[in-house]
């Protein structure tokens, strides 16, 4: 369970948050939404542990959120896996900052990954051989390499074009159901949250403040797996 609580952060005199309060229960898909600057980046940066709030808590499962965050899976918006390294050498890379080097089995878990978003055939690939839909697929596996508590993903899908951006929609959908992961989700697109979220923080441009908090009762492609 992730727990905001009166959560501030400042920069100089600008205010990126003021008083988050929120609460987000294990395995569930929540998406941020709001205008440009107010503060979806910087809520993901805290819960990573790549800034510390100014003022309030976040809480994971009781404790609070301190340290570089490697715990925590995140994607960033531009992709950023190292050209020099095959797809399966940017998903073990996260393994090996933490631990120094990796294990037979980490190997292989890592490998069942790829195959899990749909790369497998491509683990020797370099990122300048993949398409943007399929790098990002890589960027995804290598989040889940260091198995997250919870999954920060802010605008994943924004530099791909609309069919690419479906198709990883569904594909993440899929993933999120098989990990049953805390997904913590950014985007600008109000339609991609409807889509993918149990519920939506929407926050409020100056000063950062929770808009509102709504949650999702449409039917979703997890409804549809179902079936
Ligand atoms: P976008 O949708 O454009 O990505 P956002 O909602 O993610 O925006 P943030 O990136 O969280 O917004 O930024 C919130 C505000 O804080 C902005 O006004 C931004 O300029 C400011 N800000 C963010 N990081 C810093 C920083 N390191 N130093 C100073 N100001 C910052």
């Amino acid at each position: 369970k992730l727990e905001f609580s009166d959560l501030s952060m400042e920069f100089g005199n600008l205010t990126a948050l003021s008083h988050v309060s929120a609460r987000v229960e294990d395995g569930e898909f929540i998406s941020i939404v709001g205008p440009s600057g107010c503060g979806k980046t910087t809520l993901l940066r805290i819960v990573a542990g790549l800034e510390r709030a100014t003022e309030g808590s976040a809480r994971l499962n009781g404790k609070q959120i301190t340290g570089t965050g490697f715990e925590r899976g995140y994607v960033f918006q531009a992709d950023n896996l190292l050209p020099w390294r095959t797809v399966l050498g940017n998903v073990l890379i996260g393994i090996e900052i933490r631990d120094g080097s990796r294990s037979r089995d980490e190997i292989a878990k890592a490998l069942e990954l790829i195959r899990m978003v749909g790369l497998e055939g491509f683990e020797g690939y370099y990122p300048r051989q993949l398409s943007g839909g399929m790098r990002q697929r890589a960027n995804i596996a290598r989040a889940l390499a260091i198995n997250p508590e919870i999954l920060l993903m802010d605008e994943p899908f924004s530099a791909l074009d609309a069919q690419t951006r479906e198709v990883m929609q569904l594909e993440l959908n899929r993933i999120w159901q098989h990990g049953k992961k805390t997904v913590l989700f950014v985007t600008h697109q109000i339609d991609e949250a409807v889509f993918l979220s149990d519920r939506i923080i929407v926050l409020a441009r100056r000063p950062g403040r929770i808009r509102e908090v709504l949650d999702i009762d449409l039917p979703r492609p997890r409804d549809l797996t179902t079936k």
